[in-house]
C-alpha cells in the first residue's frame, strides 16, 4: 500500500479529531463536585440543574444559570482561594445544598481525556526548539563571518517585523470599523456577557502582568546568566548569548574554529532529525488536541459572537492576502503556492497547539526544507519572529479593542486609533509566544486608550478559537520574513 504522506495525515487527524471532539463533547449541564463529610471525601455528579447558586461568607449569593458551566467552574476558581463556598441547585424543583466543597469539574468525556496525549506531543516540540535555535544560530552566525552583514540581516528583519505588525493592527482596526461588530451584538446578549463573565473579573487578573517598558525590555535582552536564560526559555537572550557566541567563534584558530562548528553542527543535525521523529506522532497529537479542544468548547457562544469573529477572521485572511503574499512574490521572488504548501505542515501544528514556540521546530525545518532558506538566516529570523513579530495576535487585538469600545458605546479617535496601533505593536514584542497571551497583553492596549478593561469579559470566551487562527499568521509572518531576508542576501552575492 502507498504511504500516505504526512501532511495530509495531519489534515485527516485535524477533521477526525474535530468530528470525534463534537460526537464526545462535555455535557454543558453536568458538574462534578468533590466535597469532604466528617470523615471522607464525597464525589457527586450532578445533571440537569436549572438553578446553581454560591453562597458567600459574607452571605452574599451568585446565581448562575443551566447553560453557565465555564463561569461556574472559574468563578470557584477563583474564589475559593479566598473563602469556604457553599452551593445550592435545583434539580426537578427541589433545592440541594452542599458545603466544604473541594473541587468542581466539568465530567469528562472520552475525548476530553485524551488530551495528555496532546500536552505530551507539545511537550516534545517545546523541549526541541531551545537547543534547536541554539545549535543553528552559532553555526549560523559562525559561517556569516561577516558583522556588517549580521547587522543588516538584523536590522532588515526587525524593520519588516515592526512594519508588518503595525500593518496588521491597521488592518484589525480598519476591519472592525466597517463590519461594526460591537453593534451588531444585540442589549440581551451583551447583558448576558458580561453577566456570564463579570465575576472572572478577568482584567485585574491580567494587570499583574502589563507592566512593560521600552527601555527594561532592551535591557533585558542581554542575559545575566546564560544557562538561566536557558532554563526559564527567555527566546530573545538565547537568541543574543548565541548569536555572540557564534560570531566570536570566527576570531579563534582555524582548528578549534572547526571543531566548534562541526560539534554544533552535528547538533543541529541530530535535532532536526529528532523533530523528524517527533513529526511521525504529530497526527496522534494534534488528533487529541483538536478532539479535547472542540469537545470542551462552548459553541453556543459563537452565535452572539459571530460578527466579532468574523471580523479577526477576515482580518488575517487580508493580512495574508495584502502582506504576505506581496512579501512572498516580490521580495521573497517565491511562488505563492509553493510557500503555502511548504509550510502547511508547521499551520497545522501552529493551529492545533496555539503556539508559536511549540511550533518553532517545525516551522524551522519547513522554512529549511522545503522553502530552501539557508539556516544561518532561518536559524536567526525564525526564533526572533517567534518571540517579537506577532501579526496574527496585534491584528487580532485591533479588532477586540475597537469591538469593546463599540460595545461600551465609546467613540475612539484618530488619535486614539493611532495610539492602539503604537501600543499593539509594542505589546506584541512583549506577548510570549504561548497560548492565550493575546488576551492578556490586550489589557495594557484598553487601558492606553481608556477602554474599560473589563471589556475582555466579553470576548473571553471565543479566545482559544481565536488563538489558534492568530497563530497560523503569527508564524507565517516569520516564514515570510525569512524568505524575503534570504532572498535579498543572495542577490547581495
Ligand atoms: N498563541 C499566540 C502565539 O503563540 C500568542 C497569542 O496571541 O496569544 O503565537
Amino acid at each position: 500500500m502507498k504511504k500516505i504522506p504526512l501532511h495530509l495525515k495531519i489534515m485527516l487527524a485535524l477533521i477526525l479529531g474535530a468530528i470525534f471532539g463534537s460526537l464526545f463533547s462535555v455535557d454543558t449541564n453536568t458538574l462534578v463536585i468533590n466535597y469532604k463529610t466528617k470523615q471522607t471525601e464525597k464525589k457527586i455528579v450532578i445533571k440537569n440543574w436549572t438553578e446553581f447558586t454560591y453562597i458567600l461568607n459574607d452571605s452574599t449569593i451568585k446565581k448562575f444559570q443551566s447553560k453557565e458551566q465555564n463561569s461556574i467552574i472559574k468563578f470557584f476558581e477563583k474564589n475559593s482561594k479566598y473563602q469556604e463556598l457553599k452551593i445550592t441547585y435545583k434539580i426537578n424543583n427541589e433545592y440541594n445544598t452542599i458545603s466544604n466543597i473541594i473541587n468542581i469539574s466539568k465530567k469528562t468525556t472520552i475525548a476530553t481525556a485524551i488530551r495528555p496525549l496532546g500536552d505530551m506531543f507539545i511537550r516534545l516540540l517545546s523541549f526541541l526548539a531551545i537547543p534547536l535555535v541554539i545549535a543553528s544560530l552559532i553555526v549560523g552566525a559562525a559561517s556569516l563571518g561577516d558583522i556588517k552583514k549580521l547587522g543588516r540581516i538584523g536590522l532588515k528583519t526587525f524593520t519588516l517585523f515592526m512594519v508588518t505588525t503595525a500593518i496588521a493592527i491597521t488592518i484589525g482596526i480598519l476591519v472592525a470599523n466597517i463590519i461594526r461588530p460591537g453593534e451588531k451584538l444585540s442589549e440581551t446578549s451583551k447583558q448576558q456577557l458580561i453577566n456570564s463573565t463579570q465575576s472572572l473579573n478577568p482584567a485585574s487578573d491580567a494587570m499583574q502582568n502589563i507592566d512593560f517598558s521600552l527601555i527594561d525590555f532592551v535591557v533585558d535582552i542581554v542575559p545575566k546568566n546564560p544557562f538561566n536564560a536557558l532554563s526559564t526559555g527567555n527566546m530573545l537572550q538565547i537568541v543574543f548569548f548565541s548569536v555572540f557566541f557564534g560570531v566570536s567563534i570566527t576570531f579563534i584558530s582555524i582548528e578549534k574554529r572547526e571543531l566548534l562548528i562541526n560539534v554544533f553542527s552535528s547538533a543541529s543535525d541530530t535535532l532536526i532529525k529528532m523533530v523528524g521523529f517527533v513529526m511521525e506522532l504529530a497526527p496522534y497529537g494534534v488528533f487529541a488536541l483538536i478532539a479535547a479542544t472542540v469537545a470542551d468548547f462552548g459553541f453556543e457562544i459563537i452565535s452572539t459572537l459571530i460578527w466579532y469573529i468574523f471580523a479577526v477572521l477576515l482580518g488575517l485572511f487580508f493580512h495574508a492576502v495584502f502582506v504576505y503574499m506581496p512579501i512572498i512574490k516580490f521580495m521573497g521572488k517565491y511562488d505563492i503556492s509553493k510557500f503555502y504548501s511548504g509550510m502547511k505542515n508547521a499551520m497545522a501544528i501552529a493551529f492545533s497547539t496555539s503556539s508559536s514556540a511549540a511550533t518553532l521546530p517545525v516551522t524551522m525545518d519547513c522554512v529549511e526544507r522545503n522553502l530552501n532558506v539557508p539556516k544561518n538566516i532561518s536559524g536567526f529570523v525564525l526564533p526572533l519572529g517567534a518571540t517579537i513579530n506577532m501579526d496574527g495576535t496585534a491584528l487580532y487585538q485591533g479588532v477586540a479593542a475597537v469591538f469593546i469600545a463599540q460595545v461600551y458605546g465609546i467613540d475612539l479617535g484618530l488619535g486614539e486609533q493611532l495610539t492602539i496601533v503604537f501600543t499593539a505593536v509594542l505589546a506584541s514584542i512583549g506577548t510570549a509566544p504561548v497560548p492565550g497571551v493575546g488576551i492578556i497583553m490586550l489589557v495594557m492596549i484598553l487601558q492606553s486608550v481608556h477602554i474599560p478593561p473589563e471589556g475582555i469579559a466579553l470576548i473571553i470566551g471565543v479566545d482559544r478559537l481565536l488563538d489558534m487562527a492568530r497563530t497560523i499568521n503569527n508564524i507565517t509572518g516569520d516564514s515570510a520574513v525569512a524568505l524575503a531576508v534570504a532572498t535579498g542576501e543572495q542577490s547581495k552575492k
